[in-house]
């Protein structure tokens, strides 16, 4: 069976290999994966493929079903549920531009409108979750209009879209973490999410970052029980240390009594509950690294045994302070309130 990747490939190159008989190909032309072994076939312009590319790139609607109760017609579109019900896989590319709503640094991705859809360039260093298959949301400035920022799904099998495996982590390999490189992708108009980037991501930053929070609560509940699970054995001087897991305990609790108060109302658009998110974050990526360390201290020489777990929460607690937004970024917003 062909992967996505192949057979557009072969659908473009067989709709263009007409045109391009008995054309010679000048400046840049395309490339076919490693996979697909094109003898004979002319080379075919890229500009080519950047004009033929748009009329691939539709969304379909369909009569799917009728629903008898409620009297109307199920319409299936390209997407409909397949992120929500994780049929398609997908990450946020969204560090870059929530530190650029910061000031910390320029968004990395550029684009331009061209007839159904902006052509975008630029690369982004680490993208998590990524596949050949899959999508990721992210955010371009427009070099076409001052100001300009536009959200759109990033599609991974696009030839224009290449995805560089990062150099091994510390933690977290095994998450298809990726360096991703647009050459000039054109991105349709259906997979525009926002073209005035700024007001949704206001709408969606809280539950951006309150999504975060399970990773914090989970490693800091996994570290209380790494503690709890030498208690028997080293408790009798353990006890001598200055963070016990009843200490944690009540942490994790109230993280956890905040994150679902503030889940609950995750469109609130005052600048007091945006307040309360950033400082929980911060609160959760400390929390995480002190609990991470002090099931280090516990655990003692079996703690930093390779194959022991509590060297791993340490190695992971790092990760949820530095993901963005990383603690300097929160410090820096909580400063600038
Ligand atoms: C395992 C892992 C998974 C991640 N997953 C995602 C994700 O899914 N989506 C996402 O948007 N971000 C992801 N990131 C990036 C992450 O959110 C932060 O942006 C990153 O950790 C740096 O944040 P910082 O604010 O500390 O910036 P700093 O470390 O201070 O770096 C500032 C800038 O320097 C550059 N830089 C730093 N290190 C490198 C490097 N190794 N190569 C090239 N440039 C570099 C980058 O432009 C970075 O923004 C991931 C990072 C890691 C380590």
């Amino acid at each position: 069976m062909q992967s996505r990747p192949q057979r557009k490939w072969m659908y473009v190159g067989a709709f263009l290999l007409f045109i391009c008989a008995g054309l010679k190909a000048q400046g840049p032309v395309i490339t076919p994966p490693e996979s697909i072994i094109a003898e004979n076939v002319p080379s075919i312009p890229a500009s080519l493929a950047e004009t033929a590319g748009r009329y691939g790139a539709y969304r379909s609607a369909g009569l799917s079903d009728w629903n008898p109760e409620k009297l109307e017609m199920l319409i299936a579109t390209r997407f409909g549920d397949s992120f929500s019900s994780g049929r398609v896989l997908g990450g946020t590319g969204l560090s870059n531009p929530m530190k650029s709503f910061s000031g910390i640094e320029r968004l990395k991705l550029k684009g331009r409108k061209v007839e159904g859809g902006y052509i975008v360039r630029g690369a982004l260093p680490c993208v998590s979750n990524l596949g050949a298959e899959h999508y990721f949301g992210t955010i371009f400035e427009r070099d076409d209009e001052p100001g300009g920022i536009v959200m759109f799904l990033a599609d991974c099998s696009d030839s224009a879209i290449t995805l560089q495996p990062c150099k091994p982590f510390l933690a977290m390999d095994g998450t298809g973490t990726y360096g991703v490189q647009f050459r000039d992708a054109f991105v349709p108009d259906e997979l525009i999410l926002a073209e005035q980037a700024g007001p949704f991501v206001k709408k969606i930053r809280a539950g951006f970052i309150l999504l975060q929070a399970g990773m914090a609560l989970g490693l800091i509940k996994d570290c209380i029980a790494i503690m709890d699970e030498v208690d028997a054995s080293l408790g009798h001087v353990n006890r001598y240390l200055p963070q016990q897991p009843v200490q944690f305990r009540e942490l994790h609790a109230e993280f956890e009594k905040e994150t679902m108060a503030l889940a609950s109302d995750p469109y609130n658009a005052d600048d007091s509950y945006w307040r309360r998110v950033v400082a929980l974050r911060l609160r959760l990526g400390d929390a995480a690294v002190a609990a991470a360390h002090a099931a280090m201290l516990h655990c003692g020489a079996r703690g930093y045994l390779r194959s022991h777990r509590a060297q791993r929460r340490l190695r992971e607690a790092y990760f949820v302070a530095i993901v963005t937004p990383a603690t300097k970024q929160l410090r820096k917003m909580l400063a600038e309130f």
